[in-house]
């Protein structure tokens, strides 16, 4: 298998070329060059634990790795989880199910991708004998996942820029309190978005990426989108026969990469009938998926902060899919959208797409309906999953996180804190982080002083 880019002008690449360079050199996200039709392999799949389903899907992909490499990156990411089924589908009534995606180390679905990556990170710098330095930024969920995939790995140095004042506390010690010494995160002086500049910044800075061959861990790595499909798989799998005749697939929304994986799914011969994009009070995709018009707004904070997001990276995928393969045309509304800060689309296929959204309020009043109804308690992200739902179909709700993640928002609900062992253990440690002002040289010489070449 081979992966091309949605802006067309980049060289064909295989897998593990795909996955060591994030974003293509053209702009583009990197794509399968063809989604193929999985369909005659479902009735042997079913019977396979979550890793053995993992890597057989994987073998359709990661072509250029050999089997037993595939078999035991995946082994590995998949053992830091703590349930056996991995990705559990709890049933909530007749038509309502809620596929845990938060039993991996960090309590949150970004885990399945990120624990993946950082597998296949540390295959290739034992392949090429080269030490990577991960830089990124982050507001909570993708830091400390990316954090935890990479922990202690051999070659690998992470430096996580985030807002000080900006993460929730236990998020925060998620990231600060690991105890290894390959993880230096930064609690900069400033807001997310100048961390995000920060980080810009040191990347436009060629020779610094060079010299210490800087790599991003943002939301629009290849190996993400497809890690994520599995679950989807791993779902249905689960789902009683009698429910499968219609089912629609509900998941909170943010960069569009969770829902890409179960739409891409749906493309290779898995019957999803409907997806719901579920959106907070930070509704652009809503907007998309009811009207047509992509039009970006000011984020507001939200009890939903892994949601707070306008521009949706991975949205470039699905527009190449949406534009049946046109680069060209993907390139021209990728480069409107840019200038103008809105599109709309003439004729916009949502076929097998609709939208919901929920305001903080709404979120409140659905976790304590959801504990009322069926004595589950929800993260205020999955919440936003039960704002429209649908009784006439079977809905998957994909639950997101833990609840304990966010004990405030859970504590005003409900008026009770859910607690996570992981999480309490977490409380004890001693937090270690660097405090830093939002300059681009200070932390470049952090980098240069941390980092023995
Ligand atoms: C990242 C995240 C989301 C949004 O997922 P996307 O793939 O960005 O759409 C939703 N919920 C939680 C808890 C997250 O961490």
């Amino acid at each position: 298998m081979r992966y091309l880019s949605t802006r067309g002008a980049t060289e064909p690449m295989g897998f593990t070329e795909a996955v060591a360079t994030g974003l293509a050199p053209d702009g583009g996200l990197l794509l399968p060059e063809k989604l193929p039709d999985l369909s005659e392999h479902f009735d042997r799949w079913a019977r396979l634990t979550y890793p053995e389903l993992c890597e057989a899907f994987f073998s359709h992909f990661a072509t250029d790795l050999p089997a037993d490499v595939l078999r035991d990156r995946v082994r590995r990411s998949y053992a830091s989880f703590d349930h056996p089924k991995v990705a559990p589908l709890t049933r909530l009534d007749a038509h309502t199910y809620a596929l845990e995606l938060f039993h991996g180390p960090t309590l949150a679905f970004k885990d399945f991708a990120l624990q993946l990556l950082g597998n296949l990170y540390e295959e290739q710098i034992r392949r090429t004998g080269k030490p990577i330095n991960v830089l990124g930024a982050t507001s909570g969920d993708t830091g400390s996942a990316a954090i935890h995939g990479l922990l202690g790995k051999e070659g690998v140095n992470i430096f996580i820029l985030y807002p000080r004042n900006g993460v929730a506390p236990l998020q925060e010690r998620q990231m600060a309190c690991t105890g290894a010494d390959n993880v230096h995160p930064i609690a900069v002086d400033g807001t997310f978005d100048d961390c995000q500049a920060i980080v810009k910044d040191l990347f436009g800075d060629l020779e610094l990426k060079q010299r210490f061959n800087l790599s991003a861990i943002n939301s629009i790595n290849l190996a993400r989108v497809m890690a994520q499909c599995v679950y989807y798989l791993a779902a249905w799998f689960q789902l009683p026969e009698q429910a499968r005749q219609r089912v629609e697939f509900v998941v909170p929304t943010g960069n569009f990469g969770n829902i890409l994986a179960g739409w891409m799914m749906q493309k290779m011969g898995l019957s999803i009938e409907r997806f719901c994009v579920a959106t907070n009070q930070n509704d652009i995709l809503y907007r998309l998926f009811e009207t047509g018009r992509y039009e970006v707004d000011t984020v507001q904070p939200s009890h939903a902060p892994s949601m707070d997001i306008q521009v949706a990276s991975n949205f470039e995928r699905f527009l190449y899919f949406h534009e049946n393969g046109d680069t060209d045309r993907v390139k021209e509304i990728m480069q409107n959208f840019k200038a103008h800060g809105r599109y709309t689309f003439e004729s916009f296929q949502r076929d097998t797409f609709r939208a919901s959204r929920a305001t903080d309020a709404d979120i409140e009043r659905i976790i304590a309906d959801v504990y009322q109804r069926y004595g589950y308690i929800v993260d205020p992200h999955t919440a936003t999953s039960f704002a429209d739902l649908d009784p006439e179909m079977t809905s998957v709700i994909l639950s997101t996180a833990h609840p304990a993640k966010f004990p405030d928002t859970l504590q005003q609900a409900i008026g009770t804190e859910p607690t996570a062992p992981a999480l309490e253990a977490l409380k004890a440690r001693e937090l270690h982080r660097n405090e830093m002002p939002a300059s681009a040289d200070t932390i470049r010489t952090f980098i240069e002083q941390t980092v023995r070449l």
